[in-house]
């Protein structure tokens, strides 16, 4: 018997590991679009997060050798910091995320979370410390307590639920006839851009892992809903660092520093009011938006 349940139970953890690892890939996959490319060093030791402060040191990389993206990048993100990246579409911040999340290594420079250069610690606790909301969250077919679970291997009907709490998404779930046994994704119910967000919200609380990585997390949203998830987001910011990748504005405003990327360079730092005081580059972005939006509505 014991015999048995031992290889069985084996089995089912490293299954439950392949799944949960391939949650996050899908996450990145829909996210940063790119395949792993990375292997574990011989010696690789597990990732402590004491405070979680991230630093990027002069890191320099491309996707082939003939067409640098990112040209000596230096970000320091404290503790318990948010810090948005914006700059044009193209200019290297999808790449900074994919570097945090190791998909790739620099090329020169490295980055630090906590002092340690992520090529020195081993994937997975790597990836269990980011947690990662794309611009559309995964959704497997089956139910939706499922769908959350996935933040966390073992979590109860309880811990869900809090989670789903306080993703502003229990209500909605109660109120559907079959609640958090709804089957969801492709074959099942059909989720709202924003009701998947919120689903995506509520597996990263769950996973609660200390550093988060927004990228374009509520650009595929209209306004209205782009509002209400930009609270939730920001509530799950709290206590944790956080790398926030932001599409319009004025869902970074907010941020304690905005960096302005561009063909590879920090052009600009700061906070909203300096920068626009600043009156370069991402003053100039946040006029041309105001007035799109304007015409908009
Ligand atoms: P952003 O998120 O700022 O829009 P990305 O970081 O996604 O920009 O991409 C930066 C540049 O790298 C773009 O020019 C993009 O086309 C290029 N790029 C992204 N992925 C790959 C890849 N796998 N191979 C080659 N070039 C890529
Ligand atoms: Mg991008």
């Amino acid at each position: 018997m014991i015999q048995i349940t031992m290889p069985l139970n084996f089995l089912g953890t490293v299954y439950r590991e392949i799944r949960q690892a391939l949650v996050d890939m899908a996450e990145m996959f829909d996210l940063l679009d790119q395949p792993a490319d990375v292997t574990d060093a011989p010696d690789a030791r597990a990732l402590q997060v004491t405070q979680g402060e991230i630093r990027f040191e002069q890191v320099k990389f491309g996707y082939d050798t003939a067409r640098p993206i990112l040209k000596g990048i230096d970000l320091t993100v404290r503790a318990g910091q948010t810090v948005a990246i914006v700059g044009p579409s193209g200019s290297g911040k999808s790449t900074i995320g994919r570097l945090l999340f190791r998909f790739y290594d620099a090329s020169g420079g490295a980055v630090l979370i906590d002092g340690q250069d992520l090529r020195d610690v081993t994937q997975s606790s790597l990836h269990a410390a980011i947690g990662v909301v794309p611009q559309d969250t995964v959704l497997f077919n089956d139910t939706i307590a499922y769908n959350i679970a996935y933040g966390r291997e073992g979590a109860t009907r309880s811990e869900i639920e809090d989670a789903a709490r306080a993703a502003r998404i229990h209500d909605f779930i109660i109120s559907l006839p079959e609640g958090y046994e709804t089957t969801v994704g492709e074959r099942g119910l059909k989720l709202s851009g924003g009701e998947k967000q919120r689903v995506g919200i509520a597996r990263t609380l769950l996973k609660n892992p200390p550093i988060l990585l927004l990228d374009e997390a509520t650009s595929a949203l209209d306004t209205q809903t782009e509002q209400n998830i930009q609270e939730s987001l920001r509530q799950m910011g709290q206590g944790r660092t956080v790398i926030t990748i932001a599409h319009r504005l004025s869902t970074v405003v907010d941020a304690d520093r905005i960096v302005v990327l561009d063909q590879g360079h920090i052009v600009e730092s700061g906070t909203h009011d300096e920068l626009l005081a600043r009156n370069g580059q991402y003053a100039a972005m946040w006029a041309r938006q105001r007035i799109n939006s304007t015409v908009e509505s």
